[in-house]
C-alpha cells in the first residue's frame, strides 16, 4: 500500500480552489500534464462512426488480451513506415496507455524476490517510483546532468551492478522537455552492451516515449528502439493525440531482443494477474483507422518559445527544452518548494522539482491557451521581481 501524495496533484487541487476564488481564468495553472489541445478529428470521425454504424457487440464487447488485431495492425503499418523496423504481430501488445505499459513491461523482465533494481535517469516521472515498486525491484536513480540534462554517465555505470535487469529511459522527458541526442543513446546502448556481456545477463532498456510525437523545430529525436536490441518500447496515445483518458498504449519488443517469441504470451499472463487487461475496444479501434494522426502539436513550441524567451531575459536560468510541453527552470532561491509557495500569491500555480529528482529547480507544465500563457508572463515578472535586491 502506498499513501505518498503526489505534489502534481497537491498543486493542482489548491489551483481548482484558486480558480473558484477568483476565477479560472485568472489562475495560471500549470502543474497538471493534461494536453490543451484537440484530439485529431480521424480520431473523433472514428469514434462517432464507431457508435453509429458498426456493431455494438464489438465497439463495446471485451477486446482480446493481446489487443484488438485492427490496432495491433494498424500501429506495426504506421511504425514499420516510419521506422523501418520490420514489426508484426508478434511485437506489440496493447495496453492501457504508457503506465499499464510499463507494468507490464517491468514484470516481464523483473523477477519478484531476487533483489534486482531498475535504474532511471533524474530529472524523472516520480510515479516510477510506484511503477517500479509494483514490480519487485528497487528503482534506482542516477543523479542529472544539470548542464544539459542528458544522461550522468560516469555516475550511470558506477550504479550498474548484477541486479540490474532494466534501465528506464523517458525522451523528450518529463519534466525537463529534454530529448535525449543521438550520441547520448549510442553512447547508452553502448554501455548495455558492454555491461549485459560482463554480467552475463540481458540488461533490457525500456523506453518510456508517450511526448515521441512532441518534439520541436530542429531537434535530433532518434527512434530508441533502432540502437539496442534488447529494447522494449512502452507507448501511449494520451499526449500525441490528447486523450489521457482513452486508456490506450501498447508494448512493444524488438524482433532481436531476448525473449521476444514469448513476450506477448508472457504480457497476457502478467496483465491476468494485475487486472491491467484488455484495454478499451471503442478506444484501440478509433486508434486503427488512423494510427499515425496526431494532435495539432504546435502550440507546445509555440507556448515553450514564450516562455524560454521571458524566463531566461527574468535571469531564469534553464536548459532550452527539444519537446513535450514542460520545461525545467531553476528556482530564484535553493529551495524549490518555498518559491513554488511564494508563486501562489501570483496565482502561478508550479511545481517544485524535489520529486523529480531536480531539488532547486520548478516545472512548468506548459499545457495550456496560448493567450494565457501571454497573461501569465506578468504573474512570472511580479515572482522574479520579489529577488531583486
Ligand atoms: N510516463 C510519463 C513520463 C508521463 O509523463 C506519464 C503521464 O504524464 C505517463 C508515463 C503515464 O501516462 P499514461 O498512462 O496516460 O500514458
Amino acid at each position: 500500500m502506498t499513501t505518498g501524495e503526489s505534489v502534481i496533484r497537491r498543486m493542482y487541487m489548491y489551483g481548482l480552489d484558486r480558480a473558484k476564488v477568483v476565477g479560472s481564468e485568472n489562475v495560471f495553472d500549470y502543474s497538471l500534464g493534461n494536453p490543451s489541445v484537440a484530439p485529431p478529428s480521424a480520431y473523433t470521425d472514428a469514434l462517432v462512426d464507431l457508435v453509429q454504424n458498426e456493431n455494438p457487440l464489438l465497439v463495446h464487447g471485451y477486446s482480446p488480451n493481446v489487443g484488438m488485431p485492427q490496432a495491433r495492425e494498424a500501429i506495426v503499418k504506421d511504425l514499420n513506415k516510419r521506422y523501418h523496423m520490420g514489426y508484426t504481430l508478434k511485437n506489440i501488445f496493447m495496453s492501457v496507455s504508457a503506465a499499464g505499459a510499463l507494468a507490464h513491461a517491468f514484470r516481464a523482465v523483473v523477477t519478484p524476490g531476487e533483489g534486482q533494481n531498475i535504474i532511471t535517469f533524474a530529472p524523472f516521472f516520480p510515479e516510477y517510483i510506484h511503477y517500479v515498486g509494483g514490480s519487485g525491484a528497487e528503482l534506482k536513480v542516477v543523479p542529472a546532468d544539470f548542464s544539459s540534462f542528458q544522461i550522468n554517465f560516469e555516475a550511470f555505470e558506477s550504479m550498474i551492478d548484477e541486479k540490474t535487469v532494466a534501465v528506464l529511459i523517458n525522451s523528450p522527458n518529463n519534466p525537463s522537455g529534454i530529448v535525449y541526442s543521438t550520441q547520448t543513446i549510442e553512447r547508452l546502448a553502448n554501455i548495455l552492451r558492454a555491461k549485459s556481456a560482463e554480467l552475463g545477463h540481458v540488461i533490457y532498456l525500456i523506453s518510456d516515449e508517450p511526448y515521441r510525437e512532441i518534439v520541436f523545430e530542429g531537434t535530433d529525436a532518434p527512434f530508441v528502439a533502432k540502437f539496442y536490441d534488447n529494447t522494449i518500447v512502452c507507448y501511449s496515445y494520451s499526449k500525441s493525440m490528447s486523450v489521457p483518458g482513452a486508456r490506450t498504449g501498447y508494448c512493444l519488443i524488438n524482433t532481436e531482443a531476448e525473449g521476444y517469441e514469448d513476450f506477448v504470451a508472457v504480457c497476457v499472463q502478467i496483465s491476468r494477474c494485475i487486472g491491467h487487461n484488455c484495454p478499451p475496444t471503442l478506444m484501440q479501434l478509433a486508434v486503427a483507422r488512423d494510427a499515425g494522426a496526431t494532435s495539432d502539436l504546435a502550440v507546445y513550441e509555440t507556448n515553450m518559445n514564450i516562455l524560454y524567451d521571458e524566463l531566461t531575459s527574468l535571469g531564469f536560468e534553464m536548459v532550452k527544452p527539444g519537446g513535450t510541453f514542460y520545461m525545467l527552470p531553476k528556482a530564484l532561491e535553493a529551495d524549490a518548494t518555498a518559491f513554488c509557495e511564494k508563486a501562489k500569491q501570483f496565482d502561478l500555480i508550479l511545481v517544485p522539482g524535489d520529486s523529480f529528482g531536480a531539488p532547486g529547480y520548478f516545472r512548468i507544465a506548459y499545457c495550456v491557451p496560448t493567450e494565457k500563457v501571454r497573461r501569465s508572463l506578468m504573474a512570472f515578472r511580479k515572482l522574479a521581481a520579489l529577488y531583486k535586491h
